[in-house]
Parts: structure tokens; sequence; C-alpha cells
């Protein structure tokens, strides 16, 4: 039997990212602000509309500051991922500051949803050597922030020695799950025009005609895998605008109409360990 997953995932960042990258004057701040206060409402109603489950990737400082907007999502029937605590990723902290981090948002995650978070996303995708090792020894089933397939989930390697001059040396597999992620399938490059002293990015594309490339990544996957996922990640601050909320709700029409399976990333993970068990 075919089965073709979808997974909508949504990185709650608020302004978390704008005060990573140093930007905590009241306008970013307010940009950032307006996923809690407007955006996050408009998405659950559009999801409950469909029925569909999705995954919620919560930095600590989203957690800390809006504990009755995160309460909401997790009311709702989703599923509240690991997102950091502060939105700074991985690669740019020590260990000691990366684990800290990941303690201390955990915690805030057990208190709102009585677990601890079985996925982990990094803030801006970009892991550190000690990801891996400080997923598995705080108990984490998956991680989202790699871009080694795009339909197929896998297995997470540890210990690559990767040198500029020598060739590449591969370390074993583990038992934590990549489920990927691309930057095509994410709104913030798309839609979001930001303009810093060294770079810009000019975003805001029309939003039809990123919803075909959305779409035909779907049909893609239709036509060439018998089982897979697709996981689309948007951010509540940059997709609850208007017209791009017209084409996320395209987006769940047109799927649904081409039998796609919503589910969470947890769900997702766990069909693809069931079909595919580690043997480490
Ligand atoms: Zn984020």
């Amino acid at each position: 039997m075919a089965k073709h997953i979808v997974c909508l995932t949504f990185d709650y960042d608020a302004m978390s990212g704008f005060i990573a990258r140093g930007m905590t004057s009241p306008t970013p701040i307010s940009r950032g602000e307006f996923g809690p206060n407007v955006a996050a409402a408009r998405i659950l109603a559009l999801l409950k509309k469909y029925r569909i489950r999705t995954s919620w990737y919560i930095p600590g400082h989203t957690l800390e500051s809006y504990p009755v907007h995160c309460q909401q999502v997790f009311d709702a029937g989703h599923e509240i991922g690991h997102h950091g605590w502060t939105h700074v990723p991985p690669a740019l902290m020590t260990r000691e500051q990366e684990e800290e981090g990941l303690v201390r948002a955990n915690e805030q995650i057990k208190k709102l949803t009585g677990a601890y978070a079985r996925g982990y996303r990094s803030p801006s995708w970009d892991l550190s050597p000690h990801s891996v090792e400080l997923m598995l020894k705080h108990g984490f089933v998956y991680d989202s922030s790699m871009m080694g397939d795009d339909y197929l989930p896998y297995r997470v390697r540890q210990g690559d020695v990767i040198e500029l001059e020598k060739p590449a040396v591969f370390g074993a597999a583990t038992k934590l799950i990549e489920m990927p992620i691309s930057w095509t399938l994410d709104d913030y490059p798309h839609f979001e025009f930001v303009r810093t002293k060294d770079w810009i990015l000019p975003g805001l594309m029309n939003a039809n005609l990123v919803l075909e490339n959305w779409v035909n990544d779907y049909l893609y996957l239709k036509k060439s895998l018998k089982w897979g996922v697709i996981t689309y990640t948007f951010h509540p601050f940059v997709i609850g605008r208007g017209h791009r909320m017209m084409a996320l709700e395209k987006l769940i029409v047109k799927l649904k109409d081409s039998d796609a399976v919503f589910m969470t990333l947890e769900a997702a993970a766990a069909e693809y360990d069931k079909r595919t068990p580690f043997k480490g």
C-alpha cells in the first residue's frame, strides 16, 4: 500500500531569532511578536478546520515569554519539539552552552507537556560537532535539521572527520533518526525580507509561485516512491500574513486531494523506525 506522509511543522520563534542576531530594538521585536499575538491563532484555526496534527518546535525563550500561547498549541493536540533555548545555532556555541540550553528548554517542555521532547530541530539549521552526542545523551528520538535526503528518513552518523584537503571519513550510524528538511520547503527564505549591515535576504516572493514548488515536491514524492515523508517548515510570523495563509490553505487542500496522510514528525519517525529497525 502506497503511503505518502506530509508533516507540517512550525518553528515558533517569535522574536528569539531576531534577538539571537542582536536585533533587539522595538521594530524587530514587534515583528516576532506578530507570531504569538496574531498569526498562531489563525494557523491553529486552519489546522483545526482540516483536522491536521502538526509539530511545533518552540525555543525556550518563546516557552518562557509566552506560556499561555504555547499551552494553546499543546492543548490543540500538536507535538511540541525542542528548538534550543536561545535561537543561537549550536554551531556557534560551546559544548557547555549547547547542553545548558538543551536542558533548560527541555525542562520547560516537560512542564508544558509532562514529558521531555522526542524531537529536536536546531535554530537556523546548523548543528555543532557535539549535537548528535548530546541528543542521544538526553533521550531524543529524532533530529530535523539536516538535508541528506528529501523523502526518506535516515540514521544520523556520529564522528565524521572532515578536513579541507583530505577525503571525508564517515562515522558510524547511530539510532538517532533524521527527518530531513530543506530550505526550499521553508517559508522563511522565500518570504522574509531581512537587512543587516552585512547581507540582505530579499524574500517577498509571490506566494502562489512558492505554492507551486511546494505542491510539485509532494507530487514528485507520490510518483517516485511507494512510501515517503515530506516535511514543510513554517514560522507563524512568516506564514501568518494574509496572502501566505491563503497559500497554506491551498497547499493543505491540494495535498489532501492527492491522498496525502498528515501526521506529526514524531509519528512519521516512529513509522520509519518500525519499517527500518536500527541494527547498531
Ligand atoms: Zn527557528
